[in-house]
Parts: structure tokens; sequence; C-alpha cells
């Protein structure tokens, strides 16, 4: 792998500890994307974080674009997170029965996304979106499911058929180990595509249980999709009796704090959410209107549970963000560094030559290496993103990591930013941007 010599940050010390990791944690890693496969070279182990930066067992600092893949919108080790979570655990770890809690973070997604009308928790973004699917088979009493190439919605069994994220960086967009009579009732079709939409209803119409979608795509690279693709999805799904299912585990309270759905003013049927709800504590949730979640256990015959679902420390550590994120100007403030970022990114890119683009949306946003693949403009669908150059992608990332700036180690993931990101960090990533084009052109 030519990436391989792009691995000049990476010390000695980086690389004993992954061989160590190597010996008992298959690759190393407990999530794939962690082990750099997409960009080469050897990852970055981590100690300690804190505000925007992440610090390696040496103590080098990295001003963090990650942000552990998007729950760390307040910056790590937040003072306000940290006190809710230190008092959580001295109240105790887990019950196993119901807590106020679970009703406060309950009462609060309900308030602020208004399609939510009832809400269960579960540990991971994966279980609330293999949930949200049974239900809506449980509801419809259909099979199949739709869901669109390059989107990503965890590695539920159904969910890994052409699906985006880690997925892509070991060149196996579906995963081995998924019985075929499960995944031919997965439908995968085009993002971004009205007419696919239509194509599909048409040829399978009332035997589709649910659509799920990443409403703006966030797991091959950064894709905001057009508002023509959400009208359509939200009319054929009402005309046929289909669920229509946002996964906001990546977009939401990111994006804007009534999160994707408001951006497009589109109302779903079922909401899955994940990461920044529990402030970096594993957890997850789907809800939706209310005929269907009475569905579920113990109100009707979808079964769904979890021994930590709810938990203590997830709870309040959410309550905890969720003080802080509907404060006044919060997401303007988040909006306002993107901006600021990616924009003067663009334009170091054009004064080097190199054919570069942006997307972004609130706190997140999406990085494309252009050149030779379409005029320079922004890839709309999976194919298009595939057209982009991920070896140079791979270049930039490594630069920037010498730089102290930690990107997420793949072309086919968007980026996060903090509130703590100061005008400081900002700059500095900028100078490190323009070091490293200026290498490239
Ligand atoms: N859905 C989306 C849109 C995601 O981005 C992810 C994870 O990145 C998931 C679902 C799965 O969540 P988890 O990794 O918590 O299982």
């Amino acid at each position: 792998n030519s990436n391989n010599s792009n691995n000049s940050n990476n010390s000695t010390t980086n690389q004993l500890l992954f061989k160590q990791a190597k010996a008992h944690i298959p690759g190393g890693v407990n999530s794939p994307v962690r082990a750099f496969a997409g960009v080469g070279g050897t990852p970055v182990f981590i100690s300690r974080a804190r505000g925007s930066k992440m610090y390696d067992t040496e103590g080098k600092p990295y001003i963090d674009y990650v942000g552990s893949w998007g729950p760390m919108i307040l910056g790590h080790a937040h003072p306000h997170i940290i006190e809710a979570v230190k008092n959580a655990a001295d109240d105790g770890l887990s019950f196993g029965a119901p807590t106020t809690f679970e009703t406060t973070v309950a009462d609060k997604i309900c308030e602020l996304i208004p399609s939510v009308e009832l809400i269960r928790m579960t540990s991971s973004g994966t279980e609330a979106t293999m949930s949200a699917i049974r239900l809506a088979r449980g509801y419809t009493g259909r099979d199949k499911i739709v869901k669109f190439e390059g989107c990503y919605h965890g590695h539920s069994d159904s969910l890994l058929v052409k699906a985006g994220s880690g997925m892509l960086d070991i060149g196996e967009p579906s995963s081995k180990g998924v019985p075929a009579d499960f995944a031919k009732h997965t439908i995968t079709i085009r993002y971004n595509d009205p007419q696919a939409i239509k194509d599909c209803f048409a040829q399978f119409g009332n035997d589709i249980a649910c659509v799920i979608v990443e409403p703006i795509a966030g797991n091959m690279n950064m894709i905001v999709p057009t508002q023509e693709f959400h009208d359509t999805l939200r009319a054929e799904c009402t005309a046929h009796g289909a669920v229509l299912i946002f996964d906001e585990v990546m977009t939401g309270f990111r994006v804007g704090l009534q999160s994707a759905q408001a951006h497009f003013g589109i109302t779903p049927d079922l909401t899955t959410f994940g990461k920044i709800i529990g402030a970096g504590l594993p957890v997850g949730a789907f809800g939706g209107k209310r005929e269907i979640m009475e569905c579920i256990a113990p109100l009707g015959g979808v079964y769904q549970a979890g021994t930590l679902s709810g938990n203590p420390l997830a709870m309040r550590a959410g309550i905890a963000m969720f003080d802080l994120l509907t404060a006044e100007g919060f997401y303007d403030a988040l909006s306002e560094k993107v901006v600021y970022l990616t924009d003067n990114l663009e334009q170091l890119a054009k004064d080097a030559g190199i054919g570069f683009k942006t997307t972004r949306c609130g706190g997140m946003f999406g990085m494309f290496f252009t050149d030779g693949a379409f005029d320079n403009q922004l890839p709309q669908n999976f194919e298009e993103v595939c057209q982009c150059d991920a070896q140079k992608f791979a270049i930039f990332f490594h630069g920037m990591l010498d730089r102290g700036v930690y990107l997420a180690p793949s072309a086919f993931e968007a980026a996060f930013i903090s509130s703590e990101h100061s005008q400081e960090d900002l700059d500095a990533t900028l100078q490190a941007a323009k070091e490293v084009f200026s290498e490239m052109a």
C-alpha cells in the first residue's frame, strides 16, 4: 500500500502499541475504521482528551475533528457533563428498573422533535435502527426494507447491504455472514435520486415495510441531498403505507437543535438517535408516531429490550448535554466555525491549484478531493463519492496528522466540530492545511 509512505507521524510507540493490541484484538481495534485501513499507517493511541484536543500516549496534542464520530459536540471532558456522570456514578451504575432520568430524556427529545411522540432508549445506534426496522415490519406486516447505497445504519444483518462507513475502507460494501435469505429483503437504491424512489415503489409498492435513510449522509463522506429527494421519499412512503425512518444517529442534534428533519421540513414516521444524546456514553434511541410505537412490547407484540437500556450514567450525561445544546445561539456559533473553516480550506486548496470541495450543515462537514472527478463539483451520490481521489485524501490526512490535526482516517467519513474549537484551533488547522496543500501541489 503506497499509503504506508505517509507514515512519518507514527511514532515507534504507536507502532508498538498497535502490535500489542493486535495480539488479542482482531486487527488491533474494536471498530474497523479505527485501524486506518483507508489511509494506511498506524493508528494513534489516545490516552486522554479535553476540549477540542486529544492527546496520544506520548502527550502529543491533536485538534480533533472526529469527536468520537460525532458525540463530542461540547468537546471532550466538558465539566458540566463530567460532573453529571460523576454524580450519577456515585448513585449506582445500573438498576434494571425505571428511573426518572429516562423520563426526562424522553420528554426532552419529544419536546424538541415534534415527530417523536414516544421514544425508547437502547445502548447503541445499531440497536436503535435494528429495532426501528423490526417495529416497521411488525406494524406493516411486510418484510421488504429499502435503504440507500452508501448509507450506514449500524451493523445489524439487514443493514449491511451496500453500506457506507468502515465497510467502504475494506472494499466490501456488503458483509459476509449475512444470509442471502435476509439480504433479499433489503432493496438498495441510489441516494439523492427521486426517480429511483419512484421506480422502487412502482415495482415493490405495497411490499415495502419501510425506507431507512440518513437524511444527510455522513457515512460516504457527506452529502446534503436535495429537497426534492426528501419530498419524494415522504410522498411515496405515505402513498404506499410504508414507514419512513430517518436515521438521525449522526445528524440528530448535530446539524441543528431540531435535527435534519427540521432542516428539510419533513415529518418522518420513526427517527433513530444515538451519539450526541449520550454525550459520549453508549446510547441510542428510536421513536416516532404514537400509533407505531405502541406496537412495541409491553404495549404490543414487537419485542425489544436491553439490560443496560436507559442506563443512568448515559441518561444523566444526556440531560446535562441538553442543558447546553438548548442555550441561545449554540448552533449558530457552531455553524460559524464550520463555515469559517470550510470556506478557508477551499480557498487554500484553490490557491495551491488543488481540486477540493467541502460541504457542510450545522456542526458537521465533508471534504472531497475532486481533481479529475467531475469538474470540481460536489458529489451527489455514492458513485460520485467513489470518483473522488481517496489517495489524495490519504496524503492530506497524514500531512494533517503530522501537524497535530486529527481528521477521520477515511475519505468516506464526515468531520465534526465542537463548541470548544477556538479561533486559534481553526487557524492552526488552516495553517497546517496550507502547508499540506502546498506539498501536494
Ligand atoms: N446510523 C448512523 C447514521 C450512524 O452514523 C451510525 C454509526 O456511525 C449508526 C447508525 C450505528 O450506531 P452505533 O455505532 O452506535 O451502533
